[in-house]
């Protein structure tokens, strides 16, 4: 992450043109950071444009806003669960009228195009949907007892204030996918987006302050990853840690989090596999691949980073990819005419440079197309990077193991379907994986042995429904779903009632 631009409230206002200074939400109210600094969001298409000024918050901030969190937890966990629902139902009305300019500051925030991110936005609209009618299904169980004149049952019970850590590659839907099934459980929250995309979730948050929920339910707090989510982390009063974001901070965070015996849902980094068989449908391989690889310019957990192809087809496939890839229009993601916006920030920027370096020089692998960064015209003051192929790369490649997140693919030939699944499964992680063929046997076989959460037939290794668990093995996540009914085993506890009678 770059390092803060700090500057204290007082000076961001100084012109009358200056761009917006926003604050905490806690307890109900907004209030600025407890040490007065802000910190400034860029937009990443141009960076002299200044989205606005964010909290610099650190750990008294979060004191307050658990504090907010604890108070209102004992009123909130009573709140029957379809009471609970009708606010949730109104967030999403409220995100429905709001889509369009939530997903435009979002494309503005964070460089993704226009068509994702009001694909981002309605995503936490279906969110909001599919939660609210839980409130009505909150389900336990009945069941026997060994005595009789015993009866036994299972309630879900709340679990109390939780820590919400979220990344900006999704910067409403995983908020969403947090928030959402936490208040519905009876929790309160504290939520610390990533700090280069607080403006998102400001609006996600101003959405539940207007349809009503009560003070304190949800809190938001911006800042840095050390200085405000670190102290979320550790506050003795939080139960539970939900963290979206790379392995690295996951580790962290599971540490800190098992260390003083709170509860931890972690999803993290993939290295995701697409195979394209012998047999496959080549045109609808390439555009999955595509799509796969440079939708959210490549930063996705989902991103097919690692393209295994046939060697029968590959030369074919090869050609038409790199084809495909160098007519990708890269701008702006508000000119509907692009395809691929901006990395989002300078790190990142270098980051994925210095692995297509690496990718020339030690992986030795062949790059195709791409390969360096864009300054021409409009896109001078933005972090744009060609959509970038490399060719005759090994498994075991820095390129082929690693979590790049960027614009970046790797094609690694394979001899036959054994292989290929032999090396879609030979990374430290497992998210997501695809495989195009037309063959139905080989398209089960692999849904039954890839070593991924998610697996795709005939389809890319990108999209998630609301509905359906989401989450990753191995390196990716530490045993727990989001999406789905399986979000609500985060954010509740079984608890078991017997009665005498
Ligand atoms: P990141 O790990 O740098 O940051 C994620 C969040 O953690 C941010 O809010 C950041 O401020 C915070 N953070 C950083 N250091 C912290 C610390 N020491 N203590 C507490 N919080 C801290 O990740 P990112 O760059 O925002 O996101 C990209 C990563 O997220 C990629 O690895 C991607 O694969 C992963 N991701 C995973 C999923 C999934 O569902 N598996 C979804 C989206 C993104």
């Amino acid at each position: 992450m770059s390092t803060p631009a700090k500057k204290t409230a007082t000076n961001a206002r100084k012109k009358a043109t200056a761009p917006p200074t926003y604050a905490n939400y806690i307890q109900g109210a907004w209030v600025p950071s407890k040490n007065g600094e802000v910190f400034a969001n860029h937009n990443p298409a141009d960076t002299r444009d200044i989205v606005g000024y964010f909290p610099h918050s650190t750990a008294e901030d979060i004191d307050a806003a658990v504090a907010a969190a604890a108070e209102a937890y004992p009123r909130w966990r009573l709140v029957p669960p379809p009471k609970r629902a009708e606010y949730i139902f109104r967030v999403g009305e409220i995100l429905i009228r709001d889509k369009e300019a939530i997903s435009r500051d979002m494309t503005r925030e964070m460089g993704k195009v226009l068509k994702e991110t009001r694909g981002d936005t309605q995503e936490a609209i279906d969110m909001a949907y599919f939660v609210a009618g839980e409130g009505r299904r909150l389900y336990g169980q009945t069941t026997t007892s060994e005595l009789a004149n015993k009866f036994a049952m299972t309630v879900r019970d709340a679990i109390g204030v939780c820590g919400l850590i979220t990344p900006w590659n999704f910067p409403i839907a995983i908020p969403s996918w947090k928030i959402l099934p936490a208040i519905l459980c009876g929790n309160t929250v504290v939520i610390k987006p990533a700090e280069d995309t607080p403006l998102s979730v400001y609006r996600f948050v101003k959405a539940f302050e207007e349809a009503g929920l009560p003070p304190g339910v949800v809190n938001l707090v911006t800042g840095y990853g050390e200085t405000a989510g670190a102290p979320l982390v550790t506050h003795p009063t939080i139960r539970l840690v939900s963290f979206t974001g790379s392995t690295q901070v996951g580790r962290l965070i599971a540490t800190q989090a098992a260390d003083k015996g709170k509860k931890c849902s972690l999803e993290m980094g993939g290295k995701n596999a697409l195979i394209v068989m012998d047999d496959a449908n080549l045109e609808l391989a390439v555009e999955g691949a595509v799509w796969g690889a440079f939708g959210t310019t490549g930063q996705r957990c989902t991103a097919a980073s690692r393209l295994i192809v046939h060697k029968k087809v590959i030369k074919k496939f090869t050609q038409m990819l790199v084809e495909r890839t160098q007519a990708l229009r890269v701008g702006p993601g508000l000119d509907p005419a692009n395809e691929v916006g901006p990395v989002i920030n300078q790190d990142q920027l270098e980051r994925v440079l210095h692995y297509i370096d690496i990718g020339q020089t030690q992986d030795k692998a062949k790059l195709l197309c791409g390969g360096k960064r864009l300054t021409e015209g409009d896109l001078a003051h933005g972090y744009f990077i060609a959509p970038t192929v490399f060719g005759d790369v090994a498994p075991q490649a820095v390129i082929a193991q690693e979590e790049i997140f960027g614009p970046v693919t790797a094609i690694i030939p394979c001899q036959d379907f054994e292989e290929a699944l032999a090396i879609a499964n030979g990374v430290g992680y497992g998210l997501s994986a695809s495989i195009y063929t037309s063959d139905i046997n080989r398209a089960f076989h692999a849904m039954r042995d890839l070593e991924t959460g998610i697996c795709y037939v005939n389809a890319p290794t990108i999209g998630a429904e609301v509905h359906l668990p989401f989450g990753g093995v191995k390196g990716t996540g530490n045993g727990h779903r989001e999406g789905g009914l399986q979000a609500l085993e985060i954010f509740s506890e079984w608890k078991t009632l017997y009665v005498d009678f």
